[in-house]
């Protein structure tokens, strides 16, 4: 997706090779325009793969997921990083290992939320090591729901989540796929 990939040239900051800050128009501050455009690239992508319902993590995931649900007009479910006392005890959980944040975490949804037979599509903000896409999975697996198709507004293809994604069968799309990058470069794969 060029729009995204200038986005990306301009306004991200590479931290290191493996680090992508784009906290000023994905992740902190959000370009609602750009948002709106990412969400129908989804929809064009996965228009044919029967999706039923749209999921992601929060909290970055959440923009880009609903865009996506809003346009595919499906409903969208929030996965938890988190138990909150609002919820009943449905719940089931998965651990994730948080490449951003070096440290564990509970993915948490109430049951309920994923039908059996449901063809989910997993939206988040960044593929890396897959962590969080292999968590999604097994909590839609737990719920006989099937994943219809996972989503990354960025991948970078550096790291292993996309191959280990591809290798388990799953059909992802990445609309940037970044191959390499360090203090002051970002490289793209050729699409
Ligand atoms: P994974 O589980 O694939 O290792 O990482 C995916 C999650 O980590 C995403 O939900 C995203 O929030 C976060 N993440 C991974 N890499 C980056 C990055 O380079 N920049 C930012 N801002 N978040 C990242």
């Amino acid at each position: 997706m060029e729009l995204l990939k200038e986005r990306i040239l301009k306004e991200g900051k590479a931290l290191n090779t493996e680090v992508l800050k784009v906290d000023m128009f994905l992740n902190q501050q959000v370009d609602t325009e750009l948002i709106d455009a990412i969400g129908g690239e989804f929809a064009r992508l996965f228009a044919d793969s029967g999706i039923t319902r749209v999921i992601t993590i929060e909290a970055s995931g959440i923009a880009p997921a609903y865009a996506t649900a809003r346009i595919m007009r499906l409903p969208l479910v929030i996965l938890k990083k988190a138990v909150s006392i609002a919820m009943d005890d449905s719940l089931i959980q998965a651990e994730v290992f948080s490449f951003t944040k070096q440290k564990s975490y509970q993915l948490t949804l109430q049951k309920e939320y994923i039908r059996p037979g449901d063809r989910v599509l997993i939206i988040d903000d960044f593929l890396a090591m897959g962590e969080a896409a292999f968590g999604a999975i097994s909590l839609v697996e737990r719920c006989d729901a099937t994943v219809g198709g996972i989503g990354a507004v960025i991948c970078k293809s550096h790291q292993p989540g996309l191959k280990r994604l591809l290798d388990a069968g799953y059909n992802v799309q990445a609309l940037a796929k970044i191959a390499e990058m360090g203090k002051d470069y970002i490289r793209f794969e050729e699409d």
